[in-house]
């Protein structure tokens, strides 16, 4: 079993520069948890105490029931895997792999046995006589994840190891690692997986469930699809989701929201979930849920990016900036229209107390459900 749990885990650098405020969060066996935020929110700093290579300041790192906050990192039963996958260069491929079991004093039959089952998990049985410079960057990769693959650990950990790829291969990278994760699963191998990005495409195609940190805080835990369809605040609201949601400003009056010189009527399906109705709301809607309608919020269109198969259409509603995507061929109906008017799906909209950032909108018996 390796579950890890982190109980009220904090940082302070330096005796002052407190980057980790307390996180509190169960990873199950065998889940594979993505922690996403931007740069400085401190997902190295978390995952390098459960590393073991960060002293933690307060709270506890437990793995498979035991607390390791003392234990050094090789008895933690973890493998990491890094953005700079340094393999050694004077060494072949199969020495690299074959290094941290000679160091453990394995055998040399057990060591030949590992390297050939992940060179043949990863695909890489015709590298294992090259070195390190004689591969591409995507195969220096995948030797990189062989390293940790072949210590057996319970708890793989990963930070940002696909960033240092152009995007055609970290796509598919994103697919092998995820394949892998779910044949060692299925092979019965405990593999839980703690992988840290600042790209919010990795974590929702990736991520059993994804952990939204900002500032050394979590912000939400949830699958990505909760995430996507309920965000808990206007944090995570903007961070998932591409294009981004529109967020914009305005305030609640008598079941209206204002925006400028116009007033959205709210039906009945927003204002029944609506918990408060701050004076200062934020309407989030993502580009997707807008729609043209003649009876929409009347909007400036200012660009419009073809995108093959849709449109992304840019427009000024009351000074503020948003963006629509609709189908190409209701693009084409528009001609050379400058005023727009565009609805919000109401089953989309989401109400944000701007005091606080917190939902107003979520359907509390729908999450309960
Ligand atoms: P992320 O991985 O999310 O980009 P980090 O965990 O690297 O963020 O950093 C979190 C915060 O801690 C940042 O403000 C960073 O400047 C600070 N920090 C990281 N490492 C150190 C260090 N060794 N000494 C002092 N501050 C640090
Ligand atoms: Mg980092």
């Amino acid at each position: 079993m390796a579950r890890v749990q982190l109980r009220n885990i904090e940082k302070v650098y330096g005796g002052s520069v407190k980057a980790v405020h307390g996180i509190n969060l169960d990873i199950e066996d065998g889940e594979f948890m993505v922690f996403v935020g931007p740069s400085g929110c401190a997902k190295s700093t978390t995952l390098r105490m459960i590393a073991g290579l960060e002293d933690i300041t307060g709270g506890e790192v437990i793995i498979g029931g035991q607390r390791v906050n003392d234990l050094p990192p090789g008895k933690r039963s973890i493998a990491m895997v890094f953005q700079n996958y340094a393999l050694y260069p004077h060494m072949k491929v199969r020495g690299n792999l074959a290094f941290g079991l000679k160091i453990a004093g394995k055998s040399k039959p057990e060591i030949e046995t590992a390297i050939n089952d992940v060179a043949r998990i990863l695909e890489i049985e015709p590298l294992l006589d090259r070195l390190p410079k004689q591969l591409s960057g995507g195969q220096a990769q995948r030797v990189a994840l062989g390293r940790a693959l072949i210590k057996k650990p319970s708890v793989f950990l990963f930070d940002e190891p696909l960033s240092n790829l152009d995007a055609k291969l970290r796509a598919s990278m994103r697919v092998r690692i995820t394949d892998l994760h779910r044949r060692l699963k299925a092979e019965g191998l405990s593999s839980t997986v703690i992988y840290v990005t600042h790209d919010q495409t990795e974590a929702m195609t990736m991520g059993d469930r994804i952990c939204v940190m900002q500032a050394g805080h979590i912000m939400q835990v949830a699958t990505p699809k909760e995430l996507y369809n309920h965000p808990a605040n206007l944090f995570v609201a903007g961070f998932i989701g591409s294009p981004e949601m529109n967020l914009i400003d305005g305030h609640l009056q008598g079941g209206q929201f204002v925006i400028g010189n116009q007033r959205l009527t709210l039906g009945d399906e927003v204002l029944s979930r609506l918990a408060s109705q701050p004076a200062d709301g934020v309407l989030g809607v993502r580009p997707q849920h807008l729609v043209l309608d003649p009876n929409g919020l009347k909007a400036r269109l200012t660009n419009a990016e073809f995108m093959g198969h849709e449109v992304y259409l840019h427009a000024d509603l009351e000074g503020q900036k948003i963006i629509a995507v609709i189908g190409t061929a209701e693009y084409e109906q528009l001609g050379r229209a400058d005023m727009i008017g565009l609805r919000p799906l109401a089953e989309h909209m989401h109400i944000f107390d701007k005091s606080d950032g917190s939902n107003v909108s979520l359907d509390r018996h729908r999450l309960a459900a």
